[in-house]
């Protein structure tokens, strides 16, 4: 996901719960070393109106309208999203500073694949349509099995 299309504010990370932050950090640290990233990447935390508003409710907010319904949701809210072509490194990852904490790793790893994409491809960035959706089921799979390793993990410890 790149964030040119959307409107979001970044948040102070002490608005942010603790232990969302300690997840996301674990988790960067994982793939960083997981994947072979090179360097480090920062993670920032945002709030975005897309998350929370309808493009009709957008529409009506810009211009100066009464709003007239409330959605509670929208239809594809999005929780992440990595920064890497624009002034580039280090690599940046933006999170949702509302994600769930059963969500956070998944969030988390995606993202890093991204960078990887970033980091190995010298043609990330220009896909489109099939191919790009490869990518996005490549990030997807290995978010899923990092989330299976940090559950194996904590099984494991429980039971000690
Ligand atoms: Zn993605």
């Amino acid at each position: 996901m790149t964030d040119e299309t959307f409107e979001y504010t970044l948040v102070d990370p002490f608005e942010v719960s603790y232990d969302l932050r300690r997840l996301a950090r674990e988790t960067v640290e994982f793939c960083i070393k997981d994947l072979g990233l090179t360097g480090e990447i920062e993670l920032r935390w945002f709030r975005s109106r897309a998350n929370h508003e309808t493009p009709e409710r957008l529409r009506a907010i810009r211009e100066g309208r009464k709003l007239p319904w409330v959605y509670d949701t929208y239809p594809t809210p999005f929780s992440g999203m990595c920064r890497t072509q624009q002034g580039g490194y280090p690599p940046r990852i933006l999170l949702d500073a509302d994600a769930r904490l059963d969500s956070i790793r998944r969030i988390v790893a995606h993202e890093c694949v991204h960078v990887w994409q970033y980091q190995n491809n010298p043609f990330y960035g220009l896909y489109a349509g099939e191919a790009a959706k490869r990518l996005e089921n490549d990030a997807e799979e290995y978010a899923k099995q990092v989330v299976e390793v940090f559950d194996q993990h904590e099984k494991a410890n429980a039971r000690r």
